[in-house]
């Protein structure tokens, strides 16, 4: 299977060989096509199974078709993840200058405050200091959204990250676009004690 075969444009297809990527990896098969059709997902796969890219590749190709400030948000549970992620989008996005501003914990408020100043089209961070941003710093919402990614989900829920996204889903004023269940898209994982990581992705009008 090709990238081009999952719908993905010429120029992402590009860019994916570019980085070494020459065909899609199974989730990134399994549910790229659901998510260029606008359905919300829920994968499952284990880490290094190319699932980062599973959800940048479609929300860069839908970026493209319509360039936005705050057009997509990922959350994750530790800093260290949300800049690979943020690696990820600005590698497979650099053909069409993706910005993405990382929004974690432990940093300064006020240079992060100047980063969403600067409207970056995505935003990866940890829930907390998302949330501190949407209700201390200025001018800034996630009203533009379209997409929200909850990566390694059962990891955020664990880390009782919980009451933190439910405030942001409250504040931020989200609502999904589509009522459609999600697809549930699940790949095999190889070692039964590997823990499987869980994403969610929501689709927004
Ligand atoms: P992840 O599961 O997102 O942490 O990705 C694991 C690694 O696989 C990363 O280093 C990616 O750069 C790489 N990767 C992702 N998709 C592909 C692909 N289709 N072909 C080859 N490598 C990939």
């Amino acid at each position: 299977t090709l990238f081009a075969e999952l719908g993905v444009s010429k120029e992402l297809c590009d860019a994916c060989e570019k980085l070494g990527f020459k065909h899609p990896t199974e989730i990134q098969k399994e549910s790229i096509p659901w998510a260029l059709e606008g359905r919300d997902i829920i994968g499952l796969a284990q880490t290094g199974s190319g699932k980062t890219a599973a959800f940048a590749l479609p929300i860069i190709q839908r970026l493209w078709d319509n360039p936005q400030a705050f057009f997509a948000c990922v959350m994750a549970p530790t800093r260290e993840l949300a800049y690979q992620i943020a690696e990820t989008f600005e590698g497979l996005g650099s053909i069409i200058g993706v910005r993405c501003a990382v929004i974690v914990g432990g940093m300064d408020m006020m240079s992060q405050s100047i980063a969403l100043s600067k409207r970056p089209h995505i935003i990866v961070c940890t829930p907390g200091r998302l949330q501190d941003h949407l209700e201390n710093t200025k001018g800034f919402s996630l009203r533009t959204l379209k997409y929200l990614v909850m990566d390694e989900a059962d990891r955020l829920l664990d880390l009782d990250f919980g009451p933190k996204i439910d405030q942001i889903l409250k504040v931020a004023k989200l609502q999904r676009a589509s009522l459609a269940k999600p697809v549930k898209v699940e790949v095999a994982t190889k070692y039964s004690t590997v823990k499987t990581l869980l994403q969610y992705y929501l689709f927004f009008p």
